[in-house]
Order: C-alpha cells, then structure tokens, then sequence
C-alpha cells in the first residue's frame, strides 16, 4: 500500500489529491492472484501481488469480458485509448 501511494494503478487517480485525507482510505486494493488461486504456505507479496485501484477500476477487473478476466495492463490500455479518441 505504502509503496504505491493512494493512486489507481490503471487511471492514475490519486484520492488523496483529488479528494484530500478522507480519500486516502479510500482506494481499494486488488489481489492480482485470486485468493482462493493461491498455496497455503504462499506468502503474499505488497509489492508483486497487491495493486491500489479507484473502485471503479476495481470493478471492471473483476468483469469478465468474453470469459476471461481484463488484466490491469488491457484495462489500462484501454483506458488510455479512449481518452485519446
Ligand atoms: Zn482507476
Ligand atoms: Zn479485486
């Protein structure tokens, strides 16, 4: 959490600046590898395995789109596309 900051790894919103302290708890934290994927003696890493994303965004990675999850890298991208059309 701390080594990412308040801000969506997919938009770039960042809750603390844009809606000040109260949005600093805001961001939700999504596990890139399911939990329910993961070994019993696994141990989770903050940095590899846990991602800061606006709910928004958190709600998109958890849609599937023709069966398959998006990946933070295509929800990304395709964020970025549609601002530039
Ligand atoms: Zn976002
Ligand atoms: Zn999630």
């Amino acid at each position: 959490m701390n080594h990412y900051g308040a801000r969506c790894q997919v938009c770039d919103l960042n809750f603390e600046n844009k809606y000040g302290k109260v949005g600093k708890d805001f961001i939700h934290v999504h596990h890139i590898i399911p939990l329910h994927q993961l070994q019993q003696d696994y141990i989770v890493d903050p940095k590899q395995d846990l991602i800061p994303v606006c709910p928004n965004c958190h709600a998109m990675l958890h849609c599937k789109e023709n069966g398959r999850y998006l990946s933070i890298a295509q929800l990304r991208k395709r964020i970025l596309n549609h601002n530039r059309a």
